[in-house]
């Protein structure tokens, strides 16, 4: 994810750019760039690694002349943050330049028949294919007019795969700017003798509140006083300016009260660009991770080393491993794994699992398991991370930033991500292929699954405004159920204070029932069949002593004897942590709505743990 910005117009570009970054550097800050033509066609690029501050600080930036320009703030996918990978990103010729927004899943196959037919590349990134692209494709066009240029373009959109919004800029067509999005979000806003574009609303709200919004594989032609707006097969089409009177920090958010709720509401997409083309023509595809049959065959132990809600996400897994791997799988808390001299050598298989790639105990631990040898893999959001630079192997969930301090898009990608790499384990191993098959066909349909739960929100919200002013509340559930029963259990702890307790269903007796009372919430997760009637019985075991309940899940289950009963659709139960945690994320969020409480940023805690 980053953030895009456009200018055409009367006044100079540079400031307008750098007003626009400012306001999306929420979306993305490991580097930026600022391109424009200036009157004499000259096209000027200005780029660095670091934040927006650092663009304004940059001593090139007063060679941005010109009333024409793009601008990006990056959240590397593909490439280190750099100077080299910061966009925008030219082709070989300085014909085109382009920022990006999105990721190309088939960017390896564009590159090499690109390199193939002569081209040179400078930059790790994705995006850099797609200028070059267009060179390409331009080349096969009559002549470079406007409108090969726009015929070249599209040619190009179709052969790329993925995620992209991009801003394409030529010393060709200098009074021109051409953008065009497909599934990454691009607006265009609409001003007198000036137009802009931007990733969202807010970044130009200031200059104006006329938009008009590009749907999927669209094409906008834009210069100071015209927008002309074209199909997918570039016929032309009419678009209605619409008048948006947004408050500021409401846009900002899309729209979403809180940053917390705008990124529950982005777990389709989040899932979607985490799985991206990592399973390809039937089989995992994980470039990055090349572990030998024989290697793979010596690993006698695995452990999923993390803390907080990553180290429930490994716990979500862990049955996964062993039954898909046949071996021994450890889901320990970081900050104990180094202390406790753990059982670790050359035949253990050590994962980490850190959003920020930063949590200080993480990294400690992961340094204790290199010395004792053992194979090391860093599952984390952020690029070129700490926890990157020391582990053997990196894969990166594509969940994009995570601002809301209680984790959410995190979480489900590292379970996505973590059941990918299991999968390509059992591949190597030739192990339990049929049941990694059923998981790959699941894996393509969650985004659609986590759609349907965000479509029903209501119950969660009305059953979260009855029971916010209890004091306890208890999530039990067995197996994967009790691994997302401790996130949901987690996420209500963070962010409404309200006391709480995870437990497997099966242990509420033999201690914790003797606190059941009028004043506490049960929530039961029932999504495994073979556990979900003793469960449903824990369940009504509590409710006769005076708790109000909530059961979520995908069983048949009399919806008369609960207080609230919460369908989820059907999904492995190795899987089923992904949907059942959409509802507890929207439970916990609602209840701290309610009790009026800051929920993006609870008190005492910090986004990223750096000290141990
Ligand atoms: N995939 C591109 C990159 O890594 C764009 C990432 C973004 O959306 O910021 O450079």
């Amino acid at each position: 994810m980053c953030g895009i910005i456009g200018y055409v117009g009367n006044k100079e570009a540079k400031q307008i750019l750098i007003n626009g970054l400012l306001r999306l550097e929420y979306r993305g800050y490991d580097s930026a760039g600022i391109a424009t033509v200036s009157p004499d066609n000259v096209l000027n690029i200005v780029k660095n690694k670091g934040r927006i501050k650092d663009l304004m600080e940059n001593k090139n930036i007063d060679s941005l002349k010109g009333t024409v320009g793009i601008g990006h703030t990056r959240w590397a996918t593909h490439g280190i943050p750099s100077e080299t990978n910061s966009h925008p990103h030219v082709d070989q010729d300085k014909l085109f330049t382009v920022v990006h927004n999105g990721i190309i899943e088939n960017y390896a196959l564009l590159k090499d028949m690109l390199i193939k037919a002569g081209y040179n590349f400078y930059s790790q990134t994705d995006t850099e294919v797609v200028p070059n692209l267009i060179n390409y494709n331009l080349k096969k066009e009559k002549d470079q007019s406007l409108e090969s240029v726009l015929h070249a373009i599209k040619v190009t959109c179709d052969e790329l795969e993925g995620s992209y919004a991009l801003e394409i800029l030529s010393p060709l067509i200098p009074n021109y700017l051409i953008v065009t999005r497909r599934n990454s979000p691009l607006i265009i806003g609409s001003g007198h003798g000036e137009n802009y574009v931007s990733s969202d609303i807010p970044a130009i709200l200031s200059y104006t509140n006329n938009f008009y919004l590009l749907d999927n594989n669209e094409y906008a032609v834009i210069t100071n006083n015209s927008v002309e707006f074209y199909n997918e097969s570039l016929t032309k089409i009419e678009k209605e300016v619409r008048n948006i009177a947004w408050d500021m920090s409401a846009a900002e958010k899309e729209g979403f009260d809180d940053y917390m709720l705008k990124e529950i509401f982005e777990q389709p997409k989040s899932i979607r660009e985490t799985i991206g083309s990592r399973l390809l023509n039937g089989k995992t595809n994980l470039p990055d991770f090349e572990i030998s049959e024989e290697k793979l065959k010596e690993i006698n132990k695995i452990y999923i080393i993390a803390c907080g809600t990553a180290m429930h996400a490994g716990l979500a897994c862990k049955r996964l491993y062993e039954h898909l791997l046949g071996i021994e799988t450890v889901v320990e808390v970081a900050s104990e794994f180094r202390y406790k001299d753990p059982l670790v050598d050359d035949k253990t298989l050590c994962i980490f699992v850190s959003q920020s790639g930063e949590t200080a105990d993480t990294i400690a631990a992961l340094r204790l398991a290199k010395e004792n040898g053992a194979t090391t893999i860093a599952i984390t959001n952020v690029i070129s991370s700490s926890i990157t630079r020391e582990a053997d192997y990196t894969l990166y969930t594509h969940a994009g930033p995570e601002i809301a301090v209680a984790s959410t898009k995190a979480y489900t990608a590292q379970i996505i991500l973590l059941t990918i790499l299991a999968i390509n384990l059992s591949e190597t191993l030739h192990m339990n292929l049929v049941l990694g098959t059923q998981l790959k066909q699941e894996l393509v349909e969650i985004p659609s699954k986590v759609e349907k739960i965000l479509s029903n929100i209501e119950p969660i919200k009305n059953f979260a405004s009855e029971v916010y002013k209890e004091t306890d509340s208890f999530f039990i559930g067995r197996l994967e159920d009790y691994a997302a029963a401790l996130e949901g259990s987690l996420k209500l702890k963070e962010i409404s204070y309200i006391h709480s307790e995870a437990y497997p269903a099966g242990e509420l007796k033999h201690g914790p029932i003797a606190l059941i009372e009028d004043n506490v919430t049960i929530i039961g997760l029932i999504t495994n069949p073979l556990t979900a009637p003793k469960t449903l019985s824990n369940v009504e075991e509590v409710l006769t002593r005076g708790a109000k309940a909530l059961v979520i899940t995908n069983q048949i289950v009399d919806q008369s004897k609960f207080d609230l009963v919460y369908t989820i659709p059907e999904i492995s139960e190795y899987l089923s942590p992904v949907l059942s945690v959409i509802p507890l994320q929207l439970f916990a969020y609602y209840i701290s709505k309610e009790k009026g409480l800051d929920v993006d940023k609870p008190r005492n805690l910090a986004k990223s743990v750096t000290v141990e």
